[in-house]
């Protein structure tokens, strides 16, 4: 978790910041570190449904955050995550924080607690003291999102190659995926961290997990495949992939890589 910074404004409307803060709890938290956020894990979904104990809403209180939530706040962070790694203190339509309060923050904000994030949501950073502006690192999410990393034609050829294997698949297909799949022109770390996210949007739908799946577009088959399959064996098939990822990660060969993650694949299903 070194690269999570402590603290952070998000700007954008309310339901999107919002979102982004419980992935960022989530990605601090969750049990499943190499997926982090996995988003099925209890950790996940306790902080998706805002129940979790160590990450912690501020709301204003009437029209304004006033300076005694903040220093609440102030004196909850001397305290050790209850359940966690890192309690997470989001402050919703922050720049209603009065100008006091927002004083009163300063200091925490350059003292740092390292068990700690503080996240502020606004839509209006003009409202922000510059000195708070100035101490934490800003995510705009009001910018258009990046084009995806795959084009429709290999997701979908990637997604049709991994269902079909979960399947019955003989020696003859097994050859022509595996062929396939290397012909796919994207960097192969890319169609791995896909096929990943596919089995983790499985697993969501099968525990009826309160989070949004990465791949919309794919959200027939994955409901279709996430009734055929066992929970079992979509974590074991993670976990597969994960390995190839890994060896991706560091130059292995590519042809063994696509041969391993088949083989692997066809003994999870
Ligand atoms: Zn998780």
């Amino acid at each position: 978790m070194d690269n999570i910074s402590h603290a952070y404004i998000f700007l954008g409307d309310e339901e999107e910041t919002t979102q982004k803060a419980l992935k960022l709890a989530q990605t601090a938290n969750c049990e499943n570190a190499d997926l982090a956020p996995c988003g099925f894990c209890s950790t996940c979904r306790k902080i998706q449904s805002q129940v979790y104990p160590d990450t912690i809403h501020v709301h204003p209180d009437g029209a304004a955050i006033k300076i005694e939530q903040v220093r609440k706040m102030i004196l909850d962070l001397a305290e050790k995550p209850m359940e966690g790694n890192k309690k997470v203190y989001i402050l919703h339509e922050a720049h209603t924080i009065t100008p006091q309060a927002q004083n009163a923050l300063l200091k925490t904000l350059e003292e740092p607690c390292s068990e700690s994030i503080i996240i502020l949501l606004s839509n209006n950073i003009k409202q922000l003291i510059p000195t708070v502006v100035s101490r934490c690192q800003i995510q705009d999410f009001t910018k258009a999102e990046a084009e995806p990393l795959l084009s429709v034609e290999s997701r979908q050829k990637i997604a049709d190659i991994i269902f079909n294997i979960t399947q019955k698949a003989g020696h003859t297909e097994f050859c022509i995926y595996a062929r396939e799949l290397s012909n796919i022109e994207e960097k192969i770390e890319e169609v791995l961290e896909f096929t990943i996210s596919l089995f983790r949007d499985m697993l969501i739908v099968k525990t009826n997990a309160d989070a949004a799946l990465i791949n919309q577009d794919l959200e027939p088959m994955i409901y279709k495949y996430s009734s055929i399959l066992a929970t079992d064996s979509m974590l074991r098939a993670i976990d597969v992939t994960y390995r190839q990822l890994k060896a991706a990660k560091f130059r292995g060969n590519k042809n063994l890589i696509w041969y391993n993650l088949l083989v692997g694949l066809k003994e999870v299903f």
